[in-house]
């Protein structure tokens, strides 16, 4: 407990203006300057585990009950119902009451409560209302195994009953539940019948859960010596049904019904009542619905003034979002009435939605805690002022911070309601809804355009058949006329939203929360916002209902970038790969809040998958001991599944064409690609286009820069120049680390076949030195550069100089043209000395003639002073020549070939999709 001092200056001290509502103010304020004292008692402050609350209680909330909207006010309280403080209420959920020894520990839980009053609310025991139902189920369909399921619930209750209570107690329960079984069997005997049960019967039936598990409890906190009555909530609970599987809380009919209960019973000081079950006003039982015992507990506490409310479950609070779909879920320590209102009502079952407005009218908190974990303090949900965050030290106007939580509805229509009629037509809204209302249909959310064009709206899936049914009777005249053009109906979607109460003031939300959805590659098909803006609302593919609420919740909340790698081809730039990717992840995950995982590896023979990431110091036994047989197919379905991970990218580290081929097809399904592999660009045309085009449209991104130098940023450096309106006029470079550690090295003192045979030694060259030799792959280089600058050029337009002579091309072997290359030597050797005489070296270059459109791979002469003939090793050197860089060429130089740079270039093009996918930079 924690007294905030009011002093002097109580008009500008901010609890008041954090806690209070204007109104409110104003008047605790006029009380104030009419005499300070008289206004003290009224305000006091608690702390409920560990945030700040100011109750505006008792003496306050009468004095203010005028001004506040506080009608349950109203009525002066009679001596036999106390109220206020003095009572704390406690809800314990299914979970909590599972077993004897679970409710044993409540019933330590209740006793260790110093508060002067409880008012417990329980629910049935775990299953127990499900099992209920069902058995109603079953005897309406005339099944006989509704007598055996109703032995089970008996057995269940009997049972437990056996092991938590002893002597006249036990005697006294299994006599009532015995009674209560006898009187069931009866009853569904003539469903049975029937073959029909009304909603009264069935609620009858199915509030029974609550009425044992009550006794029980009662029962076990006398046996551990303290006063306890029970509560039948159906003498006190009095609610309307509304007509669409909900009830309205008689306040007045009911306070006046629990203070005769009061009179009439005189109860202990601790009271254990039932959730979940009430009456009507004719006194027919029935059920605030299905998980209504929560709803329960915050009418009965806004009927007593209770404390707080606190509700008992089995996770430590209220989550950013399921933890159950979301592992990296957090637990929020407050959140407003509003947001756990948003929350609740679009699917966060852990509180029913209609609990707030009951006790939001009295600001009564609530803190929903688990029973399984004492220490967790879990969630107060409160009243909290607008500017909450601002005042946090911690807070800046990061719109991360913004949202507070995500939640999602399952198994939605769409309904579209579509035609050019409806343009400033008054009326069509309110006939649409009116005929969905008829059918008794849930309207989840609306959107409508302001072109009145269309209206859209989601319902259960369950019940649009009604719902398309009836608009289309309604509307067959318009829709016939035309002035309507369709009723659409949209299967298979779900509904992701986004709550947060500081959303309202500040722009940027919906673009980041779209944005993370598109670069997740998740397609929105309608879109609500409320203008209390508490919430955004998205509707989905009922497929992409998980992936939406990672790929948003780990951008708003974690700021965490997640990726799911696959790569294909573990050979050597692969293995490098792998290699990296084990040394960094953790860095890039604790200081760069990037988290990789590789999902699989797939070689040409075998694959390994895992769900979480493979573990990459065992990788290689991993591909060993327990591979599966290789599949594309199935490896590229494995990453698209993973459900967990929004961003998935394949990074193909073979020289395949066939895998280059179905780039295409993974990029239009938002799987992004990574590549060394040059064999997709330097394809044929049309195809390297239509991948462009896709890459250029969609937010999936196709990164390449190892294709060309290994690790050196030749792409980049060429996208840089182009996307800043320079103009290319010429690239010219030694593209081949192994052509340039060749001709580095034939100086006149060792004849070319030696260079060659040393290079190949060195392990410089491919393992048939003629792929080198050949030209193909600086060819390859040369016209991915030329495309990449605009130029629509064949690999077979670029004339290649082939180092390997015209009658070698046929030997079947490396050593059988390693053995005949020295009988060729001479030809060369003139080449080098007449370059030689004039002053020049030779190189092996490929040029990208942009002026001229044309690309060509040869072998040219340079001066001795010219960059190129200054090279060493087997370094590359790329010269851009652009209108800005026209006298001096831009250039680009450094190792262009190995494992371990071209890994690298690799894995730099996978964290600048990270980049582009939110990662901080
Ligand atoms: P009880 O039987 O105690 O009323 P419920 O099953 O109705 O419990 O509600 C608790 C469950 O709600 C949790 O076990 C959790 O799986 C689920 N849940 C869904 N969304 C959230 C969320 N955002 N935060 C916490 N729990 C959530
Ligand atoms: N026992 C009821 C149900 O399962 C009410 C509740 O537990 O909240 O729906
Ligand atoms: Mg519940």
């Amino acid at each position: 407990m924690r007294s905030f001092s009011l002093s002097n200056s109580l008009p500008t001290h901010p609890a008041l203006h954090r806690h209070f509502k204007p109104h409110s103010r104003q008047a605790i304020l006029q009380c104030w300057q009419n005499g300070r004292a008289s206004c003290w008692p009224l305000i006091n402050s608690v702390r409920i585990n560990g945030a700040p609350k100011v109750q505006t209680k008792g003496a306050l909330i009468k004095t203010l009950a005028s001004v506040a909207d506080v009608s349950l006010e109203q009525e002066a309280a009679t001596p036999s119902l106390p109220k206020g403080d003095m009572w704390s209420v406690h809800k314990f959920g299914g979970t909590c009451m599972g077993s004897s020894e679970r409710i044993q520990n409540v019933a330590n839980i209740i006793l260790r409560d110093p508060s002067e009053r409880k008012l417990v609310i329980v629910s049935a025991m775990s299953k127990v209302t499900d099992m209920l139902y069902n058995l109603v189920c079953k005897a309406k369909s005339r099944d006989d195994l509704y007598l055996s399921a109703l032995d089970d619930v008996f057995d269940k209750h009997m049972r437990t009953a056996k092991q938590l209570l002893e002597g006249e107690d036990l005697a006294q329960f299994l006599g009532q539940l015995h009674t209560d079984v006898s009187n069931l069997k009866t009853m569904l005997r003539a469903i049975y019948i029937a073959g029909h049960a009304t909603e009264s019967f069935s609620d009858f039936v199915v509030g029974h859960g609550e009425l044992w598990s009550a006794q029980m409890l009662s029962y076990a906190i006398k046996k551990s010596g303290q006063p306890c009555s029970w509560m039948d909530t159906r003498d006190v609970l009095i609610v309307n049904p509304t007509g669409s599987d909900q009830v309205d809380p008689d306040y007045p009919k009911s306070e006046k019904k629990l203070k005769e209960w009061f009179s009439s019973h005189n109860p202990a000081n601790t009271i254990i009542a039932t959730g979940f079950i009430a009456s009507t006003d004719d006194d027919v039982p029935t059920t605030l619905k299905r998980d209504g015992s929560d709803f329960s507990a915050a009418i009965l506490g806004a009927l007593v003034h209770g404390r707080q409310v606190t509700i008992w479950t089995d996770v430590d609070g209220v989550y950013s979002a399921d933890p159950r779909k979301v592992s990296e879920a957090v637990i929020l320590p407050t959140l407003s009435y509003q947001e756990a209102w948003e929350m609740s009502y679009f699917g966060a079952n852990v509180l029913h939605p209609r609990t707030i407005i009951p006790v939001m009218r009295l600001n009564i908190p609530i803190v929903i805690r688990n029973i399984f974990n004492l220490d967790a303090p879990g969630t107060v949900i409160c009243e909290q002022p607008i500017d909450e965050a601002m005042d946090d030290e911690t807070a800046d106007n990061n719109i991360n911070k913004l949202v507070k939580a995500f939640a999602t509805i399952d198994n939605l229509a769409l309904v579209n309601v579509e035609g050019t009629g409806m343009a400033g037509v008054p009326g069509t809204a309110s006939a649409i809804f009116s005929a969905v209302k008829d059918v008794g249909a849930n309207v989840i959310m609306i959107s409508q355009a302001s072109s009145e064009h269309s209206v859209c709206f989601a319902v259960p899936e369950k019940e649009v058949g009604a719902v398309s049914a009836v608009l289309h009777s309604r509307f067959r005249q318009a829709l016939e006329a035309g002035r309507l053009s369709q009723v659409e109906v949209i299967n298979n979607c779900c509904i992701l939203a986004a709550v947060g109460q500081r959303m309202a003031s500040t722009p940027g939300v919906s673009a980041t929360l779209f944005d993370a959805l598109a670069k997740a590659n998740i397609n929105v098909r309608a879109i609500a916002q409320g203008c209390s803006e508490y919430n955004i609302t998205v509707v989905l593919k009922q497929g992409d209902c998980i992936r939406a609420l990672r790929a948003a919740h780990s951008r708003f909340y974690l700021s965490k970038t997640m990726l799911a790698v696959g790569v294909i081809g573990p050979g050597l730039i692969g293995r490098t790969l792998l290699d990296q990717l084990r040394d960094q992840a953790a860095v890039l995950k604790e200081e760069f809040n990037i988290d990789l995982r590789v999902m699989g590896i797939t070689g040409s023979k075998n694959m390994i998958l895992s769900e979480t990431g493979i573990d990459l110091t065992r990788w290689r036994e991993l591909m060993k001991e327990n591979p599966e047989k290789a599949d594309l197919d199935r490896f590229m379905q494995h990453l698209q599944e993973n459900h967990f991970f929004p961003n998935k990218v394949l990074v193909d580290c073979t020289a395949d064409t066939e895998v280059a081929n179905r780039y295409y097809e993974w990029l239009k399904q938002g799987i992004h690609v990574v590549t060394p592999n040059k064999k997709a660009n330097s394809g044929p045309l049309d195809r390297y286009l239509k991948l462009r085009t896709l890459q250029r449209m969609s937010y999936t991104h196709y990164f390449y820069e190892a294709t060309v130098g290994a690790g050196l940023p030749i792409i980049s450096t060429l996208r840089g120049l182009l996307e800043t309106g320079d103009k290319i006029l010429r690239i010219e470079g030694i593209f081949s680390g192994t052509l340039s550690y060749i001709f580095n090295n034939f100086e006149g003192t060792r004849a070319f076949s030696e260079v060659v045979a040393e290079a190949k030694e060195a392990g410089y060259t491919e393992p048939d030195p003629r792929d080198d030799l050949s030209g193909t792959d600086v060819a390859r280089k040369v016209i991915i550069l030329a495309r990449e600058s605009g130029l629509k050029l064949e690999l077979s337009d670029i004339p290649v100089r082939s180092l390997v002579p015209e009658p070698l091309r046929v030997c079947s072997t490396a050593d059988e043209f390693m053995k005949k290359l020295p009988s060729f030597d001479a030809e060369l050797a003139k080449e080098r000395n007449n370059a030689s005489d004039s002053g020049e070296v030779l190189r092996y270059v490929g040029v990208v003639d942009v002026v001229n459109k044309k690309g060509l791979v040869e072998l040219k002469r340079y001066k001795h002073d010219h960059p190129f003939a200054q090279l060493s090793g087997s370094d590359n050197i790329i010269a851009f020549t652009t209108t800005r860089y026209k006298d001096q060429p831009l250039i680009v130089r450094g190792p262009g070939a190995g494992a371990e740079v071209t890994a690298a270039g690799v894995f730099s093009d996978i964290l600048r999709l990270a980049s582009y996918l939110g990662a901080p930079s």
